[in-house]
């Protein structure tokens, strides 16, 4: 499989460059969806297309039970790129800043492996829109659940890339991997009035001043020490002038948790720090929204996974994968079937190339052995049924 795989590599290249040359942000996905389908088209591999709005579904084998999946995501971020390689992103403000038209490249390879063989049983291949979305009813994930595409699906199995890991080694987790991943945005009101005469105003930003600390204090003073969290305030903003007390600071953050109680825990207490403010004469408002939840990868399709990386890579390329706090609309789908995700490791020297930034990066070498390592599962997994 693995040898097949790397006579792709060429074409998979191709394919990883024009998809990162031609990004488009979540549901908006029409020329890569069209990308997708010529590919399959030339594979003589079925698929619908409009799944999930603009998400496409392949499927492969005989028509027969069991139906497993393999799932890539398409969608883009509204980075401005400021890579220079070539084939960098052609619209302004739109960039494949997380890897996942390295994974619609990969899940196209193991199309292009899977065709060729006599599959007993269903191979869905799904290619989701929006991943990066952070909410119900943003994700692509979410909307393939709704829609019914796991419904007749037992496993599932996904990959990533990792721009900070060692290219080509593959780490796989088991239970929680991803963390739940919700948002608040909040506003500390007070009362406007002139810098000089405090006194004759309340101001927002002093009242912030209590706030603030008490966020920050959630984690390390409410939580149980044991568990994994974290809350991070990634926008503030407030005033228009130097000598004028704005009447309202605005904040915005991130909460991330994997237990249900310590995600409840941390909403409740969040309420409590914005509180402050009115115990100090002003108000607050706090809107809380809920976003993926935790990706948990089940132990049997974890292990499955694991072995037959192994088994194509050697023992000492595979590792196990700790916790992450990002998220991953995965997590919908792992609700659904037995779910088993993995990371590969793409990076490039040890030059940072992180996700989500303007320089992103992966080592493309690594695209053969992520399609060789999905094909290879679904294979084996329905030749044992
Ligand atoms: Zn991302
Ligand atoms: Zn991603």
């Amino acid at each position: 499989m693995l040898d097949r795989a790397r006579q792709l590599q060429p074409k998979l290249v191709e394919i990883r460059r024009h998809i990162h040359a031609h990004p488009e942000l979540g549901f908006r996905e029409v020329q890569t969806s069209q990308y997708v389908s010529n590919q399959l088209n030339a594979l003589h591999v079925e698929h619908q297309r409009g799944v999930a709005r603009t998400g496409i579904v392949a499927t492969l084998g005989d028509g027969s039970g069991p139906v497993v999946a393999l799932r890539a995501d398409m969608d883009a971020l509204p980075i401005e790129e400021a890579n220079d390689f070539g084939y960098e992103s052609q619209p302004p403000g739109v960039m494949q800043g997380c890897g996942h038209e390295g994974h619609t490249a990969m899940l196209l390879g193991a199309a292009g492996l899977l065709a060729q063989e006599g599959l007993h049983g269903t191979v869905k291949l799904i290619f989701q829109p929006s991943e990066e979305g952070g909410s119900e009813d943003t994700s692509g994930g979410f909307l393939m659940v709704k829609e019914g595409v796991l419904d007749d699906v037992e496993a599932i199995w996904g990959i990533h890339v990792g721009s900070g890991e060692p290219s080509g080694k593959i780490f796989v987790g088991d239970g929680a991997i991803n963390a739940a991943a919700d948002s608040f945005y909040g506003s500390v009101i007070g009362m406007g009035g002139h810098g000089a005469f405090p006194h004759r105003a309340l101001d927002a930003v002093w009242l912030t001043s209590f706030v603030l600390p008490a966020i920050y204090g959630i984690v390390p003073r409410r939580i149980d020490p044991t568990r994994q969290a974290v809350i991070s305030v990634g926008t503030i903003s407030a005033g228009t002038a130097t000598n004028i007390l704005p009447p309202k600071v605005d904040l915005s953050g991130t909460i991330r948790s994997f237990e249900p109680e310590v995600r409840q825990q941390l909403h409740d207490e969040l309420e409590r720090a914005f509180a402050l403010a009115r115990e100090m004469g002003g108000d607050y408002t706090l809107r809380h929204v809920w976003g993926y939840p935790p990706n948990v990868n089940n132990t049997e399709a974890a292990t499955f996974i694991r072995t037959v990386a192994a088994d194509l890579l050697g023992p000492e390329q595979v590792e196990r994968k700790g916790l992450s706090m990002a998220g991953e609309d995965f997590a919908y789908m792992a609700q659904k079937a037995r779910g088993g995700f993995i990371n590969i490791g793409a990076a490039i020297g040890d030059k940072p190339r992180p996700h989500h930034n303007p320089v992103f990066d992966i080592d493309e070498s690594i695209l053969c052995i992520g399609s060789a390592v999905l094909a290879e599962t679904v294979k084996r997994y329905l030749s044992e049924q």
